[in-house]
Order: C-alpha cells, then sequence, then structure tokens
C-alpha cells in the first residue's frame, strides 16, 4: 500500500462523521486520519480503577462510585441539581447547572452511580462540577473499566473528548490492521531504540495504566521521541532540498584582488587566525559559479565586520555590487560608518538606503544602485522596497538574519536575480548574527547555510569582570568611577529600558546623569539617549570617543556601535530588566582594549527567578556561546526568534529546548535517508510540512 494512505482516508470514512463533523473537525486542522493520529493527547485520565470518595483531592481526577444518596434542584443565585453520593468512605456532592427533568428523575436514591469527576482547586474535595457518570441500569449493570488511560485532546467548541476518543480508536483499530510503512526505516532508529510509528502511536493515545505518564506528557518517552525524531527528520530533509535548490541557481563568480590587501594594509592590527580562515571560506564560495549561502557567527568584538568587508571588496573589485541590510537603522548606520572608515581611502563611496532618509537623497541613491556607479549600498528594510533596483547586484550582506524572516532575504536576492544563457543567477548572500546563535536553532532555522564560526577574539583582549551588586551599593559604585576615571580610563553608565517609551527612558537617563554630575564634579560627564537628534548624538559621542568625557551617561542605544578601546568601566543600572542577549551585547562594549575591564551589574529587590538566573550567567561567563544557550533555556525558542523567524519553523510535535538532543541524530538520519532512500522524503516532507510555505519559493 503506498507510503502515506493515511493522508489520503478522510474523516468522513469513519462512522460517526458527516458533512457537519466533518466541517467542525477540520477547525482543528483534522481533515484525515493521519492528522487524527498526530493529534496527541495533552493529558491522561485515569479511569482503569475505582477510588474512594474520600481519598479525593483538588484537581486530581478519578472515577468514583457509590449510591445516591440525594438529588435536589436548589433555588439560590442560580438554579442547580445537587446530587449527593457516598460510599462509606465518605461523600461528595455533585453539582449541575444545566440539566433536565428527566436527569434529575434518574438520581433515585439508592441506584449506584459511578462518576468520573476532578474537584476543583481548593476545594476541600468534596465537590464536583458538571462530572461525567453512568448509572446502574437494573438490566444490564455498569460497564466494565477502561483498559487503557483516558487520552483528553485539544478541542475547540462543538467537538467532544468523546467524538474525538472515538474517532482515535477507529483510527488506531485502521492502523493496527494495515500498518503504514515506515517512512523512516528501522534500520535508522535501531541504535537509539526507538519504537516503530505504529507501536508509538498506540502508545501515546492509549497507554497502559502502569505507563509512565509523565514522561510521555514531557517528551521523555521513546514513543514521543519516536514522532519527534520523524518531524525533525523531515525539517532536516526540506532544508536540504531548499539549499539544494538555491545550489541549482548560478552566480557570477567574484574573486578578490588587491582591494583587501589595501584594505589590511591601512589597519592599525593584523587579521586573526579566525578571521583569515572565514574569508577564505567566504571567497572559496564566491569564486564557485553558484551561489554562496554562508551564515559567520561570532562573539560580540570578534571582528564580523572586517569579515563581511572583505566579501564586498572581492564583489566591487569583479564589477558587482553589493548590498548590506541591517534590522534597525542605528545597526545599519553603524556599518555605513564603519565601511565609510574602510572603504573611502580606497576611493569607494559608501551609499545610504534607509526609511529616514529624503525623497531627493533617495531618489539619487536608487539613481545611482540602477545604473551601476553605487558599487556599495548600506540601509535597513529599505533596500528590498520595490523601487529599488541594482544593475549589476552580486553580494548580499544581512546582518542579525534573525530579526528578518527568510522571505525578506530572499526578497533582497531577488532584487539580483537575472536570467542568463546558462540559466537564472543570483546574488550570494552572506549573513551575519550580531549574537551568537545556539547550536539546536543554527541547525533549524539555518539548516540551509553553511556555517563559518569566528571562534578567536583579537588578540590582547581580557575577558569582563562582572559583578553583580544591590541597587544599595550605588554611592561604592560611584566613586569607583571616580578613581578609575581619575587614573585615565573612561567609563560608562546605562539606563536600560524601563517603560517602552522613549521619552520616558530619555528623563530616566537624564535624572542619572544629573546625580551622577552632582556626585562626580572632578569628571566631565556626556548624555546620549534615543530622543536627540543624530547630530548632536554623534557630536557627544564624539567627545567621549575623543576622551574629552570621562563618562557617558546612556540609555541602551549604545548597544551598538560604540568603540572606545579606553573604555574599563561599565554599570548598569535596573540590570535585572534586562533580556541576557542585550547584556552580553551591552557588555561587549567593554573590553576592547587591553586593559582589564569590568562590568557592575545594579539591581533592584525583589528579583524574579529568571532575572536572579540571568543576572548569575553574566557573572559566571563571558561566552557568548554559553550565554544563548542559557538565554534560550530561559526564553524558549519562539520568543528568543521573535515571531517572524518562529512562523517558519513552527513545529507540531518537536520542542527545539527539550528535544535537542535529537537535533543532530535527525540530521544524520536526513542524510541518510536522502542517499539510501530517496522515495521516502516526499512523503515525509508532505507529512509533516504541511502548506511547506517557507520550502516552495525558493
Ligand atoms: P563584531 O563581531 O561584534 O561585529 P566588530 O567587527 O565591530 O565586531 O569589531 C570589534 C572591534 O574590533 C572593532 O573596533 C574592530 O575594528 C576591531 N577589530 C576587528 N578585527 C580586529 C583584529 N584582528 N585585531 C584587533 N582589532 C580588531
Ligand atoms: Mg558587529
Amino acid at each position: 500500500m503506498a507510503s502515506d494512505s493515511l493522508s489520503s482516508l478522510p474523516l468522513s470514512r469513519l462512522k460517526g462523521v458527516g458533512p457537519a463533523a466533518a466541517a467542525k473537525l477540520a477547525k482543528l486542522g483534522l481533515h484525515n486520519l493521519e492528522d487524527l493520529l498526530f493529534h496527541l493527547p495533552f493529558r491522561y485520565e485515569d479511569r482503569t480503577r475505582i477510588s474512594p470518595i474520600g481519598s479525593l483531592r483538588p484537581e486530581t481526577g478519578v472515577v468514583i462510585e457509590g449510591q445516591v444518596m440525594a438529588a435536589d434542584v436548589i433555588f439560590g443565585r442560580r438554579r442547580s441539581l445537587l446530587c449527593k453520593v457516598a460510599d462509606g468512605t465518605g461523600m461528595v456532592t455533585l453539582r449541575f447547572y444545566h440539566f433536565t427533568a428527566a436527569q434529575k428523575n434518574n438520581l433515585e436514591r439508592g441506584r449506584t452511580i459511578r462518576v468520573y469527576g476532578e474537584p476543583p482547586p481548593g476545594s476541600a474535595g468534596l465537590g464536583v462540577y458538571h462530572p461525567e457518570y453512568q448509572l446502574d441500569y437494573a438490566d444490564s449493570g455498569l460497564p466494565p473499566l477502561e483498559k487503557a488511560l483516558t487520552p483528553v485532546y485539544p478541542t475547540t467548541d462543538g467537538v467532544s473528548q468523546k467524538t474525538l476518543r472515538n474517532l482515535t480508536t477507529q483510527a488506531l483499530a485502521y492502523l493496527q490492521a494495515h500498518p503504514p510503512r515506515e517512512l523512516i526505516p528501522s534500520t535508522l532508529l535501531d541504535q537509539s531504540g526507538l519504537p516503530s510509528l505504529t507501536d508509538a502511536l498506540t502508545k501515546l493515545h492509549n497507554p497502559r495504566p502502569d505507563d509512565p505518564v509523565n514522561l510521555l506528557l514531557d517528551g521523555k518517552h521513546p514513543a514521543v521521541k519516536r514522532l519527534v525524531m520523524e518531524e525533525m527528520v523531515a525539517h532536516q530533509l526540506g532544508m536540504l532540498q531548499k539549499r539544494a535548490g538555491q545550489k541549482a541557481f548560478h552566480a557570477p563568480r567574484l574573486h578578490a584582488d588587491d582591494l583587501f590587501e589595501q584594505l589590511q594594509a591601512s589597519l592599525p592590527f593584523t587579521l586573526t587566525g579566525a578571521q583569515q580562515r572565514v574569508i577564505g571560506e567566504l571567497l572559496g564560495d564566491m569564486g564557485k559559479p553558484h551561489p554562496m549561502l554562508r551564515l559567520v557567527q561570532g562573539d560580540v568584538g570578534s571582528g564580523k565586520t572586517l569579515v563581511a568587508a572583505a566579501a564586498a571588496l572581492a564583489a566591487i573589485e569583479s564589477g558587482y555590487q553589493v548590498a548590506l541590510m541591517a534590522p534597525t537603522e542605528l545597526l545599519a548606520e553603524q556599518h555605513r560608518d564603519n565601511f565609510h572608515h574602510w572603504l573611502a581611502p580606497l576611493g569607494i563611496q559608501v551609499h545610504w538606503l534607509a526609511g529616514s532618509l529624503g525623497a531627493k537623497a533617495r531618489r539619487d541613491t536608487q539613481a545611482a544602485l540602477a545604473d551601476g556607479s553605487a558599487h556599495i549600498v548600506v540601509g535597513t528594510h529599505a533596500l528590498f522596497q520595490e523601487a529599488v533596483q541594482f544593475h549589476r547586484l552580486g553580494l548580499t550582506i544581512i546582518d542579525e538574519q534573525h530579526r528578518f524572516g527568510v522571505q525578506q532575504r530572499l526578497a533582497l536576492r531577488e532584487k539580483g536575480r537575472f536570467d542568463t544563457r546558462h540559466g537564472i543567477q543570483v546574488p550570494h548572500q552572506l549573513v551575519l548574527t550580531a549574537t551568537p546563535i545556539p547550536r539546536t536553532l543554527a541547525m533549524s532555522v539555518y539548516g540551509d547555510l553553511d556555517t563559518s564560526v569566528i571562534d578567536e577574539m583579537p588578540p590582547g583582549r581580557k575577558p569582563i569582570d562582572t559583578l553583580v551588586l544591590p541597587e544599595g551599593r550605588r554611592p561604592q559604585v560611584i566613586e569607583r568611577i571616580n578613581d578609575a576615571c581619575q587614573q585615565g580610563t573612561q567609563a560608562y553608565w546605562v539606563c536600560p529600558l524601563i517603560e517602552e517609551s522613549e521619552e520616558i527612558q530619555a528623563r530616566a537617563a537624564e535624572a542619572s546623569f544629573t546625580e551622577l554630575q552632582a556626585a562626580l564634579p572632578d569628571l566631565t560627564v556626556e548624555l546620549v539617549h534615543g530622543r536627540m537628534k543624530a547630530k548632536e548624538k554623534a557630536e557627544r559621542m564624539a567627545r567621549f570617543a575623543s576622551g574629552e568625557a570621562q563618562l557617558l551617561v546612556a540609555t541602551t542605544v549604545i548597544e551598538v556601535g560604540v568603540d572606545v578601546p579606553n573604555a574599563t568601566l561599565m554599570v548598569m543600572e535596573n540590570a535585572e530588566r534586562l533580556g541576557l542577549a542585550q547584556l552580553h551585547q551591552l557588555r561587549g562594549r567593554v573590553g576592547r582594549g587591553g586593559e582589564q575591564s569590568y562590568c557592575l551589574l545594579l539591581y533592584q529587590t525583589p528579583l524574579s527567578l529568571t532575572a536572579k538566573r540571568r543576572l548569575a550567567v553574566m557573572r559566571d561567563t563571558t561566552d557568548g556561546f554559553v550565554i544563548a544557550e542559557e538565554d534560550l533555556k530561559l526564553r524558549g525558542p519562539g520568543e528568543w526568534l521573535g515571531t517572524r523567524q518562529t512562523g517558519d519553523m513552527a513545529f507540531r510535535i518537536a520542542d527545539l529546548v527539550r528535544d535537542e538532543s535529537l537535533m543532530e541524530p535527525a540530521r544524520e538520519v536526513a542524510d541518510k535517508l536522502l542517499h539510501d532512500h530517496p522515495d521516502n522524503v516526499e512523503s515525509l516532507l508532505r507529512r509533516w510540512l504541511k502548506g511547506g510555505e517557507s520550502y516552495a519559493d525558493i
């Protein structure tokens, strides 16, 4: 039989599913037998044994059996039916707000009743609301108890648990009678000890009373892992396919000549070994007639910008244009200034395109890009707007890709798409991340990219020493700033985002500025915040960079771009309010010269548990990759990536944090499958990547 026959059997083939029921099920995303079987319970109820009424506990559902003592309609604030049931160990009250006269009449005194109920939180276990129950009819008696645990499914109005259980039971019977061909051959799963798909699904829908329910629910049971593995394999296959599709395009061969040598000669330092290696990897890719797709990862301060500049010069030297896109105007400005600083002496003008640009300047830049007189443009989202056209775009560089969606990366690539005699040509793509990405996420979000890691810091940098201090130590901290600056170094005082409004943030910074100015009369203190005009901000930053000012009070605007090696002390107020990524980025503003640097994190009490954890992580490590892993654990992948990216990689069963250890094996299985069982690939993708929009447009 066909491997994906489960998905070709509509639910209407099951007993009890007419057009109306089918429509309701469709709202839950359930169309066929496969959908139904992959719709997993989120908890289980134990209806396999009877518990004494005396043992009822809040929030624990159990089956009880006893005699009806009384059933009365009470006319209180709300009319209700109360039925008292006793079994010799205790008494419980069943309460119904919706009931019929017949229902009341059936609850005759002395009759045996079996109830499945869960006392609400806080109650002493004496009442249950709207429980499911069965009465003993003289001729038939009560049916036998369940043999398996009872699954409870996510559902919506109009589809009852009973319906879902009934349909799932039918689907499981079909599955047992016609086990589907395993899309991942058992030989590939054997080492990991995972069950077959049929066994895994049966276990998840119908666990036995002695099965470890906790393991099933928190994803540690082999039955769940089997499904997670298959889903991850499917995602990896999607990535591999997408990648193969991209690599099938043509791209211009780009070679470095002497421009980069000239740039290197002008630098006051030499490249690190890691920078040289990564530049070599980029040039190797760009010299091929197929598009480069490469992610460059590196910790804050590892020197990613220079690596990007090397790639840009190769493109320019080969007669092609370069577009560099960053997610915020501030970050883009920083790149523009760096590139200008490095490229202007080589006679290359860096162009600028961002939302804030005036109409005339925008038209000029667009004209220069269209006629090819502009060789490199730096900007924001404005770069992939419709009006922007390139003459010969050969390389796109995207910083902080995870803040952009895949579609946006592709939209920029489209600007350099040409039909040639050999086929379609697209630009090379380089992606930079400002913060390191945890490995699991990198594999699932960037699985279609090759990865280079700059795993070495420029020489002479000493790890920053971080202290976590309560707000009460402020006077000593201010004293310490005084001492440090008297000795000739400089310091930052960061007032982080307290309210979402820049206005309030600016005011908080102004208040600290006034306080510090008064407390440090011997120092020159400077203030910058987001409400200042760009020109004023730049002038003030320049006074700090030149050493004219010793202390810079700032909002988080300094997160990116400030580079003053003489600054060796950073104080952050209200550090408990910042996320790990931001704390790490901010801290990266010090430790840029050869002197020992310090970071003092001031916090207000009470501290939440996660805030405490974040501050401890910051105190214990300066390794951006470790911090990123911790951040992922604390925030979860959805928040870590932002909604845009998660849309591209929503998993149905897998959880990137919980199932991290399966990612690597899944990648291996995907590789082998592609090689040894290519016929299964389509079915797997169809099963797991419904819609598959992100894979369609390659
Ligand atoms: P990031 O990886 O955080 O983007 P940058 O590219 O901004 O880092 O580089 C951080 C600082 O280090 C910049 O001032 C840059 O000029 C400097 N830098 C880059 N490479 C080296 C090097 N090999 N030796 C010394 N300083 C370097
Ligand atoms: Mg950078």
